[in-house]
């Protein structure tokens, strides 16, 4: 298993870890399988949606924010429920083919940690499927 540090700049972003990901399996010599991404937070997951119009990412921040507001009637005292619920609806991993050294992704898709209790220094754990 490998370990991603990624540091988020914002409370609410789309961070694009498509390249390190990607220098990972470069680095490793990573050829078939798949890749298991897993986050080991509850504040943060992991999407894959589109990257080459950032207004994708905007926009499904934005909508997750009128979806579920920061403030409500939470029970939860830390004041982040908001945090817990949008990690909870993205979801915590994601499983990438690996084919011939390469991840094989769509055309317009990236791979995104999902911050929303950030800025932070995150982890994604990484394991290859065989
Ligand atoms: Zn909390």
């Amino acid at each position: 298993m490998w370990t991603l540090e990624v540091k988020t700049s914002t409370r609410e972003e789309l961070k694009d870890i498509t390249s390190q990901v990607q220098s990972l399996v470069k680095q490793e010599q990573l050829q078939e399988g798949v890749l298991l991404l897993y986050s080991p937070h509850t504040t943060c997951g992991i999407t894959i949606n589109e990257g080459a119009d950032p207004a994708v990412a905007r926009d499904i921040i934005q909508s997750l924010k009128k979806l579920i507001p920061l403030h409500w009637d939470y029970a939860h005292l830390e004041g982040n429920s908001d945090a817990h619920l949008k990690t909870s609806l993205i979801g915590p991993s994601q499983l990438i083919i690996l084919e011939q050294g390469q991840i094989k992704l769509g055309t317009w898709q990236r791979i995104f940690l999902a911050e929303f209790d950030g800025p932070r220094n995150r982890k994604v754990w990484i394991k290859l499927l065989k």
